[in-house]
């Protein structure tokens, strides 16, 4: 370890950050004096180098390591890391990473804190931890390295700022964009608003789970809860779905699915119900209503471990709902991206729900996260979007 830096020690016996990048207070022996987002060596309790993170005294998640060599976090260090990233995006491609995929996933590419999507021309970040707030000037710096002069828009997360205590970014870093970009994926276009909607403004995460669903719709009535800007459905209808019916609670969500099923041709084959899910499903199924693809895609119930009680009871609640809605040889998309539901506990829940409502289902297969939002195994938490392709018997 390098003298006079700034060091976080470990309590004795604390042997997670060896290989887990997260130290929490309670890890956490003593800090010598730093600044809040600034870099620390962490060392073990007989004062052997650990790794080097971003220290805050703010939240619970206190420091996360960023390296596990001994090595400065410095400007030639995040060229390093934002190129591997870039790299993997790029395996399968001579011509570069996608247009629309996700460039850095935070804690899978050594990089935790930082996300960065790219929606065409357009490169988005989105910092989550007060360090790489701090060291955005460099990532970007990074990302010029490699795109040129592309520019940056900053989308913090209101949340995640807060917990942290910087103030959230929204605006261009770099450059001055256009307002929104068409982007296309699988064929189907969508039209992105850059600094509005969820996420960086598409749920990145579901982009291969999207594609797949055109396969299984042609001639499919279909039913799109929890439909965001209508991603699913959109796919869906290109792949010769009758007609599609989506469940959106937020306006603006609703907004950019009226604009992506219109830009697809598809308005007049669609039909967008602004209302809670719950509530809409329940509803349909009084109704007698039947589908031949269903796409249950909800936020996350569990935001926290005490809250898996109530999120358990929600999520099989829609998914009973779906399954008497699923026509016989009907195809069920059904998703968690609850942390804290393990993937076992998921297929516990969609099993009690079958049950209840009286259906056999097949497991075509088990889905996850598309292939830009990388699996560490030293790290369970970066699987987090858990699925079930299931088939009405
Ligand atoms: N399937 C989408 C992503 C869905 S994210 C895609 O591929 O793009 C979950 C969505 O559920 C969000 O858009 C959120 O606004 C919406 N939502 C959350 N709670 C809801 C509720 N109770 N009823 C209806 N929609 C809800």
């Amino acid at each position: 370890m390098k003298r006079g830096q700034p060091a976080l020690r470990l309590k004795r016996g604390r042997e997670a950050p060896h290989t887990h990048p997260w130290i929490f207070k309670g890890d956490v022996a003593d800090v010598s004096e730093v600044e809040p987002g600034a870099a620390v060596t962490v060392i073990d309790a007989a004062s052997r180098f650990v790794g080097r993170g971003f220290y805050n005294p703010r939240p619970a998640l206190c420091c996360r390591i960023l390296t596990w060599t001994d090595e400065p976090l410095d400007a030639a260090f995040f060229r390093r890391r934002v190129e591997s990233a870039v790299a993997l995006r790029s395996r399968d491609n001579v011509h570069g990473p996608p247009t629309l995929c996700r460039l850095i996933w935070s804690e899978a590419d050594g990089l935790p804190g930082l996300v960065v999507d790219r929606y065409g021309p357009v490169l988005v970040t989105q910092c989550l931890t007060l360090g790489m707030a701090r060291t955005r000037p460099m990532i970007i710096a990074a990302l010029a390295g490699v795109f040129g002069d592309a520019p940056v828009f900053d989308m913090d997360d209101a949340t995640s700022a807060r917990l942290e205590g910087f103030s959230a970014a929204l605006g261009w870093a770099r450059g001055s964009g256009p307002r929104s970009v068409r982007v296309t994926e699988g064929g189907v276009g969508f039209e992105v608003t850059i600094g509005v909607g969820h996420k960086t403004g598409l749920y990145l995460d579901q982009c291969e789970n999207r594609t797949r669903v055109g396969a299984l719709a042609q001639g499919r009535d279909v039913l799109d809860a929890f439909s965001y800007t209508a991603g699913f459905a959109c796919h869906a209808l290109r792949g010769g779905a009758r007609r599609a019916v989506c469940i959106e609670s937020s306006p603006e969500a609703i907004a950019g699915a009226r604009q992506n099923l219109a830009l697809n041709g598809f308005e007049a084959q669609a039909e967008i119900r602004a209302e809670n899910a719950f509530d809409e499903l329940r509803r349909l199924e009084r109704g007698g209503a039947r589908f031949g693809v269903i796409v249950l895609d909800p936020p996350p119930f569990a935001r926290s471990r005490s809250a898996l009680d109530a999120a358990t009871r929600g999520y099989k609640e829609i998914n009973l709902r779906a399954m008497r809605l699923l026509e016989r040889g009907g195809s069920l998309l059904t998703f968690s991206c609850s942390h804290h539901v393990s993937e076992a506990l998921f297929e516990e829940i969609c099993r009690d729900a079958a049950a209840d409502a009286g259906v056999r289902l097949r497991v075509v297969d088990r889905l996850g996260q598309s292939s830009d939002h990388p699996v560490l195994l030293s790290v369970p938490e970066t699987r987090y979007l858990k699925g079930l392709l299931l088939e009405a018997l």
